[in-house]
């Protein structure tokens, strides 16, 4: 099933993180995505879209840019469930991903074509409408037979797209509670 993977991580009696229910499909769209800050062995942002009844997964070490020139590595990680998309607090030091984690961006996001279709292809396009994050996006699966997880993630042309806007020049609060990494480690 999907969310073994996230499970077999994750021991809940020492994480506050989610169990979660796997596919549990909703009958009606839109479909959302979050984007969460995580401060674990390397600060990165999980970038996160709907489908399935899950939250399909990417480590962005930089994290998403609305400048078309920028490549983001993202890198696939496990199915996250849907519940996962309000998470915000700190993983125990120890456990898997310890560190804290906040609600960076979310919304809803539109696939520009089936996109069981241009997931299995390895090039996924898709629109966000997010707090932060907005317009064309394209997630590219990288041909390196030794990256086999590793992807790209881009900004499309479009009027959301701005010369050198990246996480760095966005706030760097939760859009739930407002709080930084920071905030919420030291809470
Ligand atoms: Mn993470």
């Amino acid at each position: 099933m999907a969310l073994d993977e996230y499970r077999r991580k994750r021991d809940f009696r020492k994480s506050p993180e989610p169990q979660g229910k796997s596919g549990t499909t909703r009958a009606y769209k839109p479909l959302r995505f979050v984007i969460q800050k995580h401060d674990a062995t390397r600060l990165h942002y999980d970038f996160r879209l709907e489908l399935d009844g899950v939250l399909k997964s990417w480590a962005v070490p930089k994290g998403p840019s609305q400048d078309t020139k920028d490549k983001r590595l993202a890198m696939q990680t496990e199915d996250h469930p849907l519940a996962y998309g309000s998470f915000e607090g700190t993983i125990p030091e120890g456990e898997y991903g310890g560190g804290p984690v906040i609600v960076w961006d979310r919304g809803t996001w539109e696939p520009d074509g089936d996109p069981h279709e241009m997931l299995a292809k390895g090039r996924l396009r898709f629109t966000m409408h997010g707090e932060k994050i907005r317009g064309k996006f394209h997630l590219v699966k990288t041909s390196d037979p030794k990256a086999r997880n590793s992807w790209l993630l881009m900004k499309s042309k479009d009027e959301f797209a701005q010369e050198g806007l990246t996480v760095e020049k966005m706030s760097d609060r939760s859009v739930i509670s407002g709080k930084t990494i920071a905030e919420i480690e030291n809470n």
